[in-house]
């Protein structure tokens, strides 16, 4: 077998369970904050958290990080489990942050007892002023010494409701001169007066993420915590609280240590949950499932399969260090994974009609019914049936009354294949007063059918069709990228000048009547245009399709 390659946090992680480091234990977490749909970013870390424990024989839970009620919501909770499910992955438990808020809360009133932290009166702002910068040594709050008794009584107060928002907060009292800015005696505690959608009016002082996170992991006996790069300079405040709680260090020393991989960053998109929701909010897309959004309900709109993210996600990797990554390479992963899955259907987006008028001239429905291949990548796939008639629909696209030499497709006293039946020959075709092509007509060769000798004829282009009797109405979105620009993360306009204006074109064509069948896969090809999938609002008397994406790279037009 094929040796795998390791990334370096897999690589890791078998070192730590050579050396049986935490007893030989494996146990890592995905630890969304339920205050948004989560995105093709969080797909990143979800393939890493779940793929290392799936790899290596742990287990991955499921950790909501829900200590900040102002911006959570039950909603979120169940999108996130839907979307993780639906990438292909399984938590063995679902744990809550807030489920330990008594336990931390127990931590912070021990730490003040111990002379370890302080109730500060200052605002956010003065606070944030005196802790200096790297090269020079904060200034102590004037609190920073209050009687342990006061600061004992004052964190209570924290919880009843009594103090205001902003008026008070609880600080870890470790170092003011520290060169890591997170050791200037952190806030760990603030008051937010909100209901949170778990615990309700019980607490009223929230405990801030760098107080709530690691000992979150050490509760449930978390090995491997792994996050974002961001969270380096985190990483030895997570060890500090970690020692503070542990109080004696065992000899195995077991306990969760952080490891760090780049966030994922894609071009012409943006990753934060503010900006995508200020998006939904705002209506400047429908929705956090819209097709064009990074998150994982809209790539599964768009028709993205999980295989085809993660797919991506393999391709990309983890590193040290941050990057851009191509929004192409994950629509070239969906070609690739698309191309084994779909089936293919003829559709035509900006029809014209052809008349072939040879065909049975005597009898105008006249019809017959050719073999379409469903899907080549699969013969065991099979194939279905596809209407011929005398007026077809084609792409307007697809003729030309005066063509270059290359262009192998409908000319007037030229031959071209029509997909999976005849060869036909343009006779010419009919305009309107303003020069508007009406009508095309043609001539077919009934000798030519796919599968006849006469068919071996070498003919240059093959073209789809629609039978115009026998094919139904369709609406097609067809999605580009959803910012204009590169980087609208970095950008210093406001990322809603930068949206691309033409991201959704909405045209309305024809596809052929198989399509309305129940039961078929969801993953579709249009022949020659590309993918496409049915859109969620999809019904079989008003059929509608998202692009995915087309056959070609064309990104970078
Ligand atoms: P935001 O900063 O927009 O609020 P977040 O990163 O705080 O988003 P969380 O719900 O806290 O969102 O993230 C859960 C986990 O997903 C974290 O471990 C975080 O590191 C990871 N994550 C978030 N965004 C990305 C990304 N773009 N690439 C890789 N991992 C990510
Ligand atoms: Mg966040
Ligand atoms: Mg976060």
């Amino acid at each position: 077998p094929k040796k795998e390659s390791l990334n370096f946090i897999e690589q890791i992680v078998k070192d730590d369970l050579t050396a049986g480091k935490n007893g030989g234990r494996l146990q890592t977490r995905f630890p969304p904050e339920p205050n948004g749909y989560i995105h093709i970013g969080h797909a990143k870390a979800i393939c890493m958290d779940f793929g290392v424990a799936e790899k290596f024989g742990g287990v991955c839970n499921l950790r909501f990080d829900d200590t900040n009620p102002q911006k959570e919501d039950t909603e979120y909770v169940d999108a996130i489990l839907r979307d993780i499910e639906w990438l292909g992955f399984k938590w063995e438990n679902i744990y809550y942050a807030s489920d330990y808020f008594q336990q931390l809360w127990d931590f912070a009133v021990r730490l003040i007892k111990e002379g370890k932290a302080y109730v500060d009166e200052q605002s956010s702002e003065e606070i944030a002023v005196q802790k200096g910068t790297p090269t020079e040594p904060g200034i102590p709050s004037p609190y920073r010494d209050r009687p342990i008794e006061e600061s004992l009584e004052l964190f209570a107060k924290m919880n009843t409701g009594d103090i205001e928002e902003g008026k008070m907060v609880l600080r870890a009292k470790i170092d003011m001169a520290n060169p890591n800015m997170h050791f200037r005696d952190p806030v760990i505690y603030r008051i937010i007066k909100h209901h949170h959608h778990r615990t309700g009016d019980t607490w009223k002082a929230y405990p801030m993420y760098d107080f709530a996170h690691g000992q979150s992991d050490f509760f449930e006996g978390v090995t491997h915590s792994i996050c974002t790069l961001e969270f380096v300079p985190h990483r030895p405040l997570y060890d500090f609280f970690i020692d503070e709680l542990k109080e004696q260090k065992d000899l195995d020393d077991n306990r969760p240590r952080q490891f760090e991989f780049n966030r994922l960053n894609l071009t012409y998109t943006v990753m934060s949950k503010r900006k995508l929701l200020a998006l939904v909010q705002e209506n400047l897309v429908d929705g956090w499932d819209d097709p064009r959004m990074p998150t994982v309900c809209g790539l599964r709109r768009r028709g993205y399969s999980p295989e085809s993210i993660r797919k991506f996600i393999n391709m990309i990797g983890y590193t040290k260090y941050d990057a851009l990554n191509d929004y192409s390479m994950l629509e070239a992963a969906a070609r690739e994974d698309l191309n084994n899955r779909a089936l293919r259907l003829s559709a035509v987006l900006n029809p014209v009609k052809l008349i072939v008028t040879n065909y049975h001239p005597e009898d105008k429905d006249a019809s017959e019914e050719m073999l379409a291949v469903n899907n080549p990548e699969k013969e065991a796939e099979g194939t279905h049936a596809i209407t011929f008639s005398r007026e077809l629909w084609i792409e307007r696209d697809d003729f030309m009354e005066e063509a270059p030499k290359k262009f192998f497709r409908m000319v007037p006293g030229k031959e071209v294949r029509l997909k999976n039946a005849y060869i036909v020959k343009c006779t010419g075709c009919k305009k309107d007063a303003k020069g508007n092509i009406e009508e095309i007509y043609c001539e077919y060769d009934p000798e030519s059918k796919s599968g006849m000798p006469g068919a071996d004829r070498k003919v240059k282009g093959t073209l789809h069709w629609l039978s115009a009797k026998h094919c139904l109405p369709a609406e097609v979105r067809v999605y580009d990228k959803l910012f204009s620009v590169e980087n609208p993360a970095v950008d210093e306009r406001d990322f809603r000048e930068l949206l691309n204006p033409d991201s959704k074109k909405v045209v309305n064509g024809y596809v052929e009547s198989y399509a309305a069948l129940p039961g078929l896969t969801r993953y579709l090809q249009f022949q020659r245009i590309g993918y496409f999938t049915f859109d969620d609002d999809s019904t079989s008397d008003h059929l509608i399709f998202n692009r995915t994406v087309g056959l070609k790279d064309n990104f970078a037009k």
